[in-house]
């Protein structure tokens, strides 16, 4: 099919080289810089480099741009946010996948294949799917959850590499060049999707920001927002263009840095919380640096405490819940407030919270599970330990669990935990105080044992058996008893059972034993599920010996399954 003359060049950003899209599409075919669509002559509207534009299969409305009173009256200054998660995947790289496929549609390419930290693979899956067009996507094995699923559900093609991005970038490339396969990502056309982004502000606002803070990976979104507004500016719709500033992790800029040395800087590796802007070879550095000297733009690192406390902040209040990348405009914010002090600034939040629940999860204490009982639930909620969940937020676990108030059984029964650890020369984890603190909560502190075990012995049998011989206390009287099994757990249930059996009949339904840690003394969780006559009680047991937690969690369920029982 004949193609209509095109009404725009690709040229690269660096030396203005023609080239052409049928032979690339990503870097300049003469020196390798970025690319950059020029059109012919100015438009009145937004116009895409396309021969005909299906109208967006997956979206019909902008993302919100909304006031954020509440900071602004706290920070004194006029702050606005776009909700740029607001799209199909839960992230703006949408506008730029919608453009991306129907180019790789119009030049007839077999597959599409990207390289991602997540959110552009999810995103080039979905529209890959819709236009039925196959994809491959190289993603880095650290990816969350959440993307890997959503490109799963668009059955995309999923690479899952040992390697970061870049590792992920350069196999994407190899594997691109091996057949008639576009390759999606920080690159042209995408750019002339996410262009979109000042057209709609345009629409749904009246006046102009004097900031708008952007997040950088790459730096396409940025490169393609300056692009929009200069087209707007060449059209006449803008007088003038919002200073735009460029803002990374500490841990993971480069293009911050390049700002100020001017010249691209490559990392060796990049590592943040904020994976989404995890990029150590910035593709649109080049773009970056223009777009900030052309709107006396600026650039920030913010750390990743201020990450941290920044997310926190914006979803308490003023409710958008994002993922790490998205509060680098806060953070940044709050760090040079007499700079932007009065100012209209506009933040750009550019991923949902959902697509990264794993740095809320590390970096709080998560909740204990509590008895379905109501005395319990009240004496939980009085314990304080709500309290120090939110106050703990992004800080160390360890200072806040010793301040912790139980009732006086529970702080008892919790020490004794704690000085059998320490007896045996073990300190505990973290994690491994979390789930303590579980399962003392959990705990009645008024049981009476009608059994305990004071001291046992294993002795290994021929074809696998274990011969246990156990120490009993039964209602104030020793007693041996002596029983094998097929493993030390079941030959020391039996020798147990033999005597309690006669205080009251328990068969062992279910074991689980749950090793918290890969090391040698770690806590060990030992969960039974014992029934008689159809009624069932799950008791527990924790001690770094796996034994020990056997015998502890059947000696409770002995004693919870008699309280109350008649005698
Ligand atoms: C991709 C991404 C960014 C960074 O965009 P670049 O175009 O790579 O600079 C920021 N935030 C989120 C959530 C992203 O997915
Ligand atoms: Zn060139």
């Amino acid at each position: 099919m004949a193609r209509t003359t095109k009404n725009y060049q690709l040229k690269c950003v660096a030396n203005g080289h023609l080239n052409s899209e049928e032979e690339t599409t990503t870097y300049c075919t003469e020196c390798g810089s970025v690319l950059r669509v020029y059109y012919d002559e100015p438009a009145d509207g937004l116009r895409y480099p396309l021969d005909s534009l299906v109208p967006d299969p997956l979206k019909s409305n902008h993302s919100a741009l909304t006031h954020l009173g509440r900071l602004s009256k706290t920070y004194n200054a006029d702050l606005y946010a776009k909700l740029d998660f607001e799209h199909p995947t839960g992230c703006f790289k949408d506008r730029g996948s919608y453009i991306e496929v129907q180019k790789a549609l119009e030049l007839e390419a077999d597959a599409i294949c990207v390289a991602s930290t997540g959110n552009m693979a999810a995103s080039v899956a979905a529209y890959a799917c819709y236009f039925k067009i196959p994809c491959f996507i190289f993603v880095p094995e650290k990816t969350t959850d959440a993307k890997i699923a959503q490109a799963t559900i668009y059955d995309a093609n999923i690479i899952r590499i040992k390697g970061d991005f870049s590792v992920c970038e350069g196999l994407c490339r190899k594997f691109a060049e091996s057949g008639n396969y576009y390759m999606a990502g920080d690159y042209v056309f995408r750019e002339e999707g996410q262009k979109a982004f000042p057209y709609e502000i345009q629409e749904q606002h009246d006046g102009e920001f004097d900031y708008i803070f952007i997040p950088i990976g790459c730096g396409t979104n940025f490169a393609a927002i300056h692009k929009g507004y200069q087209e707007l500016k060449e059209a006449g719709r803008v007088s003038k263009i919002p200073k735009l500033i460029a803002l990374q992790p500490e841990q993971s800029s480069p293009v911050v840095e390049g700002i100020f040395k001017k010249k691209k800087i490559i990392k060796k590796q990049v590592n943040t919380m904020a994976q989404s802007v995890a990029a150590s070879d910035p593709v649109d550095f080049e773009k970056v640096l223009i777009g900030i000297q052309d709107t006396d733009g600026a650039a920030y690192t913010v750390t990743e405490d201020e990450i941290l406390q920044s997310l926190k902040e914006m979803a308490v209040e003023e409710g958008h819940f994002t993922e790490p990348a998205c509060a680098l405009p806060l953070a940044a914010f709050k760090n040079n407030l007499d700079t932007f002090k009065g100012k209209k600034c506009l933040f750009i939040l550019t991923g949902a919270g959902l697509k990264d629940t794993k740095t809320v999860a590390k970096h709080s204490l998560s909740s204990p599970v509590l008895s379905p009982d109501i005395d319990k639930i009240r004496n939980y909620i009085e314990s304080g330990y709500i309290e120090m969940q939110k106050e703990s937020w992004g800080k160390s676990r360890d200072t806040f669990m010793a301040n912790l108030e139980m009732d006086e059984g529970h702080q008892e029964l919790y020490n004794d935990y704690v000085s059998d650890f320490n007896k045996k020369g073990k300190t505990l984890s973290n994690n491994e105080i979390e789930v303590l603190q579980s399962l003392v909560f959990n705990e009645d502190v008024d049981l009476d044992y009608p059994a305990e075990v004071l001291d046992y012995k294993l002795t290994m049998r021929k074809h696998g058996l274990v011969q246990a011989k156990v120490k009993l206390d039964i209602e104030g009287k020793e007693v041996i008893t002596e029983a094998s099994g097929v493993g030390p757990i079941d030959a020391i249930l039996s020798a147990m059972k033999s005597e309690t059996d006669n205080i009251f009949l328990l068969q062992v339904s279910n074991h689980e034993v749950e090793i918290l840690s890969p090391d040698t003394d770690s806590l060990v969780m030992v969960t039974l599920t014992l029934t008689n006559d159809g009624k069932e009680w799950v008791s527990k047991g924790a001690s770094p010996d796996t034994l020990e937690a056997v015998i502890q969690a059947f000696t409770k369920g002995l004693a919870i399954a008699t309280k109350g029982a008649p005698a």
